[in-house]
């Protein structure tokens, strides 16, 4: 095992990476909040920044497009470097397709490690599947998985395996850049591979600039969803094999009711905290 090693931090660097939430303040949390309070250069893109304008009194901005990630992460670096507290800023997660990971690539490629400036603090923040999920209900309740429809950075083909392997393993789906004004394709080639698997009324959630001015929530299913505007701060939500809607929410099941009545008594043949017990077909005995 490596030994993790402190900074020593001789002047002080910090380089702050944080995710803010979806987009508004009550949902950044209060340690990505102190990260922008204590930068005295705050870095991100144009949209992020407005997010958190009103933080930003008296600091340096960066604002950058959003074709510059592999720049704002380098000066990021080297600023941090240099003795200041910069405070890279992201939506929901920086980690989930965001700035995190290249981060990890201009420092690996410049030959820093734990010793050196600057220190690095990695701040979690709401990612768009969390705030999405909230607003329709609990469509994430089992197994799920997260898939990004944008090919700029990874091959079409790649994409495709992913969708193909999630909808036949019956994941939940949840799609980040699902579409955007050149690119519409995408979102109807998973649909149409997903249609392999999954019914035509599985649930679908839309769910636009979550926790944003402009929120835009639509429930459908796997047949209709396309009759929707899907577009870059679109996430898309399709659900299992097991996922039903109630009243307008859109819900996966745990399981429970493999187990338990809905009293909590538990059914014939089945033991609270032992594996499933399941009959020769392969089905939860005495289940749904
Ligand atoms: N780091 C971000 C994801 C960046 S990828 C996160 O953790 O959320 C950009 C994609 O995220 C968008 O195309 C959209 O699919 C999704 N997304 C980000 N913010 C969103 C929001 N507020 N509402 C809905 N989807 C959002």
């Amino acid at each position: 095992m490596q030994e993790i090693k402190s900074s020593d931090n001789q002047n002080g660097g910090i380089l702050n990476i944080a995710g803010i939430g979806p987009g508004n303040d009550r949902h950044i949390t209060p340690a990505a909040l102190d990260a922008i309070r204590e930068a005295d250069l705050v870095i991100g893109y144009a949209t992020y920044i407005k997010l958190v304008k009103h933080l930003l009194d008296g600091k340096q901005v960066v604002r950058t497009g959003m074709t510059e990630e592999i720049e704002r992460a380098r000066s990021a670096v080297s600023a941090a470097k240099e003795g200041r507290i910069v405070t890279l800023v992201s939506s929901g997660d920086a980690g989930v397709y965001g700035m995190a990971g290249l981060v990890f690539q201009v420092l690996q490629d410049m030959g820093w490690d734990r010793t050196q400036n600057p220190e690095l603090r990695i701040f979690p923040g709401i990612t768009a599947l969390n705030a999405c999920a909230s607003l329709v209900g609990a469509p994430l309740g089992h197994d799920f998985c997260a898939i990004s429809l944008s090919d700029l950075l990874t091959p079409w083909p790649a994409i495709v395996r992913k969708i193909e392997a999630a909808a036949m393993a019956d994941f939940v789906i949840s799609l980040y850049n699902p579409a955007s004004g050149r690119r519409q394709k995408q979102i109807v080639e998973a649909q149409e591979i997903i249609k392999k698997y999954r019914g035509g009324n599985t649930p679908v959630a839309l769910v636009k600039s979550a926790y944003r001015s402009r929120e835009n929530i639509i429930i459908s299913d796997l047949d209709h969803f396309l009759d929707y505007e899907i577009g870059m701060l679109t996430t898309v939500l399709i659900g299992s094999s097991q996922t039903f809607l109630f009243d307008g929410y859109m819900v996966t099941p745990r399981g429970y009711q493999n187990k338990y009545t809905m009293e909590g008594e538990v059914l014939e043949g089945q033991t609270p905290a032992r594996s499933l017990v399941l009959d020769n077909n392969g089905i939860p005995n005495g289940g749904a």
